[in-house]
């Protein structure tokens, strides 16, 4: 029986888009895995700041300036506790995974040689392999990659191999967004760091569904955007270790980053504002802030084993349509289904679905060395939040079926 960790009807209230149509259907949200939608509760805090409180942090004198900064830095203390980083200021707003990436990867420019070697994993986001290869040609470093078997799982000796004392820094997805694969990144860190290496992982898509612990992982730095675990667009964090910080230099420079600026030389703030210039997404910090405590009272494990029961029963009732083939099989996954049916181009089953009211993504989905691996020009990707439903999964099942009628 589905639905037994929690009760979904309540919580689908809590959405105010589940109600809406699509091409006079009933909404099937199923693109969980390019944006989260968003509880009331969220929308709620972004209204009531812009309702009772707008105003510039950090600077001001007067109530509302001072209402704003303390919402915004318990914003940031929430963030703190739910990724159990040891200090607050280890944690950096952004607007999201890209640009926290790039921050790191444009620190560590100073910090590499020539013939230095970056690792980084067959199972990347396209956002997460063109920082690299900019940072590889501004340094002479070179790009080496984790390869890829046909289940979607990194070949983990093939890393071992590559690492050695030349190895600067490794940087892997936590999880893939194209097939849903689970890595191995306790493996990953361990390992890189016996070399001396620093490691960065992309948990933009491993933090909807799994808690990370980055004291426990040893992650030296880990990004995520807000906009996947139910809160707005535009907001993300970086976080990093603070002796890494302090090692690197700032990314922007602007307001609130400095502590001291004459025209010969600027001293920049302490951490977190360092990394933090000009007027941050405010509303969105906070808004951020009030998403994690939504997913967390509903409690990651119960997402967690929810979505598992979803996955399973969307991978069982797709793989009873006849020619399907379903891209990453590994056992260590999210709830993500990425899909081909023989013959049928994807992009045409994504447009049959959306006239169904569907929404799923289809494409390469910003991987596109992994289609070339598969040597497919992208697939049909479903991928769940704990707010579907298994009577939406047949819904999706009944549209496929009825797309591949339609298109052979
Ligand atoms: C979505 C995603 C990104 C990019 O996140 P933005 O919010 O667009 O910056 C990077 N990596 C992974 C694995 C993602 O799923």
């Amino acid at each position: 029986m589905i639905n037994t960790v929690f009760d979904i009807l309540t919580i689908r209230k809590d959405f105010p888009i589940l109600n809406r149509k699509v091409n006079g259907e009933a909404l099937v949200y199923l693109d969980n895995a390019a944006t989260s939608q968003t509880p009331k509760m969220v929308i709620d805090a972004i209204v009531d700041y812009y309702s009772r409180y707008n105003s510039n942090i950090h600077r001001g004198v007067h109530s509302l300036s001072q209402e704003a900064t303390e919402m915004y830095e318990e914003a940031r203390l929430k963030i703190q506790k739910h990724f159990n980083a040891s200090k607050s200021h280890e944690i950096i707003f952004t607007p999201g995974t890209t640009y926290g990436i790039n921050l790191v990867a444009n620190g560590f420019s100073a910090l590499l040689n020539k013939g230095d070697e970056i690792i980084v994993s067959a199972l990347e986001h396209h956002s997460n392999i063109v920082p690299w290869q900019m940072l590889c040609e501004r340094t002479g470093a070179v790009l080496k990659v984790i390869p890829m078997d046909l289940d979607g799982k990194l070949v983990m000796d093939e890393y071992h191999n590559l690492l050695n004392p030349k190895t600067k820094l490794v940087f892997c997805n936590h999880v893939s967004n194209a097939l849903g694969t689970i890595n191995p990144i306790k493996e990953i860190i361990t390992a890189a760091h016996k070399v001396g290496a620093a490691v960065l992982i992309d948990g933009a898509q491993a933090a909807p569904h799994i808690k990370a612990d980055v004291q426990q992982l040893d992650a030296d730095f880990y990004v995520v955007s807000g906009h996947k675990m139910c809160g707005p667009t535009g907001v993300g964090i970086l976080y990093g270790k603070e002796e890494w910080l302090n090692k690197l230099p700032p990314y922007q420079g602007g307001g609130e980053m400095i502590a001291e600026v004459t025209f010969e030389k600027t001293t920049y703030a302490d951490l977190p504002h360092k990394f933090e210039a000009g007027t941050p997404n405010i509303s969105g910090g906070i808004a951020f802030g009030a998403a994690l405590d939504y997913m967390n009272t509903i409690g990651f494990d119960a997402i967690a084993q929810y979505e598992d029961e979803l996955l399973k029963y969307a991978t069982d009732q797709l793989l009873t349509i006849e020619g399907l083939k379903i891209y990453g099989t590994s056992s260590e996954k999210t709830a993500v289904v990425s899909f081909n049916i023989e013959g049928i181009h994807p992009y045409d089953i994504g447009s049959i679905l959306d006239k169904l009211g569907i929404a799923v993504r289809t494409g390469h989905h910003c991987a596109q060395p992994i289609m070339d691996f598969y040597k497919i020009p992208g697939t049909v990707r479903a991928s769940f939040s704990f707010y579907n439903t298994k009577e939406e999964i047949d819904v999706l099942v009944a549209g496929v079926k009825r797309a591949k009628a339609m298109l052979t």
